[in-house]
């Protein structure tokens, strides 16, 4: 069969290796020149910066991926595992550092928060199990809906039984909450959810299941950055003998006959396939690459209605002199929690005491930067693009905020300390990657019975899947590759089934 795939991101990569390793035809369009997606790099001076994704969880979906094609992750990657995981900082200037093992998470309690040992303990309970049932229920499958979930082969008592066991009203916030009173370590474990950008206030508590992800199975970083996972990836497609169009952008999904064609790309050319795989935003899938034709017009309903996630402002500086006091991934957490939730996911304003990511992987690995020298990511959540903050006239302004915060929590002489930078801002991204809004991680998701899950892989649209971080599972890198497998998986179903078959040769516009 031939395969088109709109977008080399993660997940479009992670769709086009298993298919094209069982011998379909499969071609990927990029608009950019590189594949990967957000997962990018920029280099300047001496100095490597991955610009998106730097907390690499759940290695074994990337290790599947790698085995679908016959190979071995190893003989790609050189993953090593980071312990503390990350050090997180109070406006106090107090830290915790969260560690991989329940002995060394203990006694790191013992010295911050003797009174919340059993709590924690009972909360990584709590978030293990959420993280059951996801396995169980959610991963490796295509669906999109609580109808799929209560479908024929699942309806029965144990559907009900998985309603009540998500804990379906409580939101993060609630559940982080009930388990701890340490203010901290609300903060802690509640940032969490910013994995997937959305808020802690509305998100569903089955997201417990991230901090059981990242203590249950580590905090990976591939030596050389992140980037070299969109490489081993890349150089594994050009093995299997896909064809990478980078520097393509797709105008169109082809539809006829009330199915996917092929695609038209920016130039009118027409690139006729048997199916289509659309790793793009589903909004903007859905509004702007189908026609408008009544057999899309399910689809179009499903991505217009869909919220963005969280944007978000990122810089990265080369600064020739080490900082002291830092680990690889640390978090400057603002003083008020609740108030910088809500500027994010209510008021759309970024806030003006912000929590700071930061990632400085040359403590890990001196590849990154030059002797003697750091290179500093630091990420800060913002509202997805809206008119109540303009990025093209204030993005210096808040380029200031971050880097003055960091010099008052240990980065001592820090602006003077750049010799190269860059930052994004949400409109960066919207462009960069052709997000909905500069969103970061997809979709919203928010607490209740249906609205916690995620477009589903296999479109109503014969011939058309969906594969990224804004449709089912959701958000993240482990969770987009496992993306792209499954509408591979759901391809390779559909064809065995007969469900999809060869499009018609002349395929039109
Ligand atoms: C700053 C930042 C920090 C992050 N940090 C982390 C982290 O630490 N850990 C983590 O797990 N995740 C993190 N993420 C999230 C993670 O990067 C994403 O969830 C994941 O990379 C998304 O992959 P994707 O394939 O769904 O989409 P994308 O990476 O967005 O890929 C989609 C691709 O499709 C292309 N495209 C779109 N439309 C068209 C078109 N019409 N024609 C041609 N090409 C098109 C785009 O150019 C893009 O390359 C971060 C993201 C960012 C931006």
């Amino acid at each position: 069969m031939k395969i088109n795939i709109v977008g080399g991101g993660l997940a479009g990569l992670a769709a086009a290796i298993p298919l094209a390793a069982k011998g379909h035809q499969v071609a990927i369009f990029e608009q950019n020149s590189h594949l990967g997606g957000k997962m990018n790099v920029w280099q300047s001076k001496g100095y490597t910066f991955d610009m998106g994704p730097t907390i690499i969880t759940m290695p074994a979906v990337l290790e599947q991926l790698f085995q679908s094609a016959g190979r071995n992750v190893q003989d790609y990657l050189n993953m090593v595992s980071l312990d503390p995981q990350w050090r997180t900082i109070y406006s106090d200037g107090s830290h915790i550092d969260l560690c991989s093992s329940l002995e060394a998470m203990t006694a790191e309690l013992s010295r911050t928060a003797p009174a919340e040992i059993s709590n924690y303990l009972n909360f990584l309970s709590y978030c293990q199990r959420m993280y059951e049932i996801s396995e169980k229920w959610f991963f490796w499958k295509p669906w999109g809906s609580l109808k799929d979930v209560m479908s024929a082969s699942t309806f029965g008592p144990q559907s009900l039984s998985l309603a009540a066991a998500i804990d379906p009203m409580s939101s993060i916030h609630q559940a982080v909450g009930r388990h701890f009173k340490d203010e901290r370590l609300r903060q802690l474990f509640e940032h969490f959810v910013q994995y997937v950008g959305s808020s802690p206030f509305v998100a569903p508590a089955i997201l417990c299941l991230i901090p059981w992800v990242q203590l249950g199975y580590g905090c990976w970083y591939p030596m050389g950055g992140t980037g070299k996972i969109a490489a081993a990836l890349t150089k594994l497609c050009l093995e299997l003998g896909i064809e990478v169009h980078c520097n393509t952008l797709v105008a169109q999904i082809n539809v006829s006959n009330g199915r996917a064609t092929g695609i038209t790309d920016g130039d009118g050319k027409i690139h006729p396939a048997d199916i289509v795989i659309a790793n793009s935003d589903i909004t903007l899938t859905c509004t702007e690459l189908l026609p408008e034709r009544d057999a899309t017009t399910a689809v179009k309903r499903q991505g217009s209605a869909l919220e963005p996630a969280c944007s978000g402002m990122v810089l990265y500086l080369g600064c020739k002199k080490k900082f002291e006091g830092f680990l690889h991934h640390d978090f400057l957490f603002s003083s008020d929690s609740d108030a910088e939730f809500r500027d994010i996911y209510e008021k759309r304003v970024p806030h003006s005491d912000p929590s700071i990511y930061l990632a400085i992987p040359s403590i890990t690995d001196p590849t990154v930067a030059p002797e003697g020298c750091e290179a500093v990511y630091a990420l800060v959540h913002t509202p997805y693009v809206s008119p109540e903050y303009d990025w093209n006239t204030r993005a210096r302004e808040y380029r200031d905020i971050i880097v003055k915060k960091m010099e008052r929590c240990g980065f001592t002489g820090l602006e003077e300390s750049i010799e190269t930078e860059r930052w994004i801002t949400p409109l960066d991204l919207q462009k960069l990657y052709r997000v909905n809004k500069g969103a970061i991680y997809g979709v919203v998701t928010r607490r209740g019975l249906t609205s916690a899950f995620k477009t589903g892989n296999r479109s109503p649209l014969p011939g058309l899947y969906f594969a990224g971080g804004s449709v089912n599972p959701g958000a993240g890198v482990p969770m987009v590759l496992m993306s792209g497998q499954i509408a591979a998986n759901c391809v390779l179903e559909d064809i065995t089934s007969g469900a999809v078959s060869g499009a018609p040769k002349l395929a039109t516009a």
